[in-house]
């Protein structure tokens, strides 16, 4: 059983030497528990979050610790009379290749959902943030123009799509050219500009020629400082990750903002709201719906960026703060 655990706190970048391979027995299930293959480990920018021993909204992962992730796997064996070995379940069960887990932990997947690593993406938790952000915090009207920022990854790429099936004028930010591209021609934005280059903000503000009602923030940094000027009166700024500042080690220099910002949110009467996705899990059903729906009509596109093999896991995970992924990052640990 190979895992990954957590060998050190990385100080700003997380780098090689934050992670040790380790090889360990396969656990034995006890009473209660399911013993799980791992066929897919999810890599998502909050696992920066957890490799730290900063205050947060959960648990950072002790040192000498699996690294955390959702995972999809194959029950193969069993001492909980809801799982069945060959079962393919949605776990919480890390970086590794077998673990032992509660069976109250573990929701059954249909095995009709194809490819099964939806399960992690456009169908799971980030589909879910996307769908939960955008309607409920971002309350897109028809006509209103949506800007979202990381517009080609996991969440961006259902928000971004939602907000054209409401009728919205949708303007992504992304990095590379190419994702710009596929930003337009398969997502279906309007536009999408590249905070590559230095007119990011007279791009983006000649893309959005009525302002922005909705900002889904997904990045912060330079986007957020291109968007803000644009923002129209009663925007809607649903807050679900700020991964510009993940690996920042301080405070950038001043002057101090601070009070220009809430004198912002004040006058033009902006809605900013922070949000994690675990508390949202009663929207599942709704979500599952609707995104299944549209999916199966092809009105959702979903691209994956597919890695093999576990031992890849700390190299495709460090791409996530440098935009080397394009799509859903998935690790593909066994067939
Ligand atoms: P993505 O698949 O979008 O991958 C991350 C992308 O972020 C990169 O590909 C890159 O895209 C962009 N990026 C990385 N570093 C920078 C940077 N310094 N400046 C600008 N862009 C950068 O990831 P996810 O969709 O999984 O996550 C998107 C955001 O949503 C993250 O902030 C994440 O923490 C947050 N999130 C929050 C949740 C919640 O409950 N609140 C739940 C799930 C995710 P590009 O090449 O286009 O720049």
């Amino acid at each position: 059983n190979r895992r990954w655990v957590l060998a050190s706190r990385p100080a700003g970048k997380p780098q090689m030497d934050n992670f040790r391979l380790e090889e360990a027995p396969v656990p034995e299930p006890q009473d209660g528990q399911v013993l799980v293959q791992t066929l897919y480990l999810s890599l998502d920018p909050y696992m920066r979050g957890r490799m730290s021993a900063a205050d947060s909204y959960a648990d950072s992962v002790g040192i000498g610790e699996v690294m955390v992730g959702g995972t999809v796997g194959r029950v193969v064996a069993s001492k909980h009379s809801d799982f069945a070995p060959g079962d393919l379940v949605s776990a919480f069960s890390g970086w590794q290749e077998y673990a032992a887990l509660p069976g109250a932990t573990l929701s059954k997947l249909d095995a009709r959902i194809k490819p099964l690593s939806y399960a992690l993406g456009v169908l799971g938790m980030p589909g879910l943030t996307a769908y939960v952000g955008l309607l409920d915090i971002g309350e897109p009207k028809p006509g209103e123009t949506v800007v979202l920022a990381a517009s080609t990854g996991a969440v961006g790429s259902v928000v971004g799509q939602i907000a054209k099936l409401k009728g919205c004028r949708v303007v992504g930010i992304a990095g590379a050219q190419e994702k710009c591209r596929y930003a337009v021609e398969e997502l279906g934005y309007d536009a999408c500009v590249s905070h590559y280059d230095d007119d990011m903000a007279e791009q983006l503000a000649a893309q959005c020629p009525d302002g922005i009602d909705v900002y889904f923030e997904n990045v912060g940094g330079s986007s957020w400082e291109a968007v803000m000027p644009l923002l129209n009166t009663f925007a809607r700024i649903p807050v679900c990750g700020l991964i510009a500042h993940y690996n920042q080690t301080e405070l950038p220099p001043g002057p101090d903002r601070m009070s220009v910002l809430q004198s912002q949110i004040l006058v033009n009467r902006w809605k900013m709201q922070g949000f994690i996705i675990g508390d949202h899990l009663d929207r599942s059903g709704d979500f599952v719906r609707d995104v299944g729906t549209w999916l199966a009509q092809g009105k959702i596109k979903y691209r994956e960026d597919v890695v093999d093999g576990l031992e890849n896991a700390p190299e495709a995970f460090f791409g996530l703060f440098q935009g080397a992924n394009f799509g859903k990052l998935v690790v593909k640990v066994a067939s």
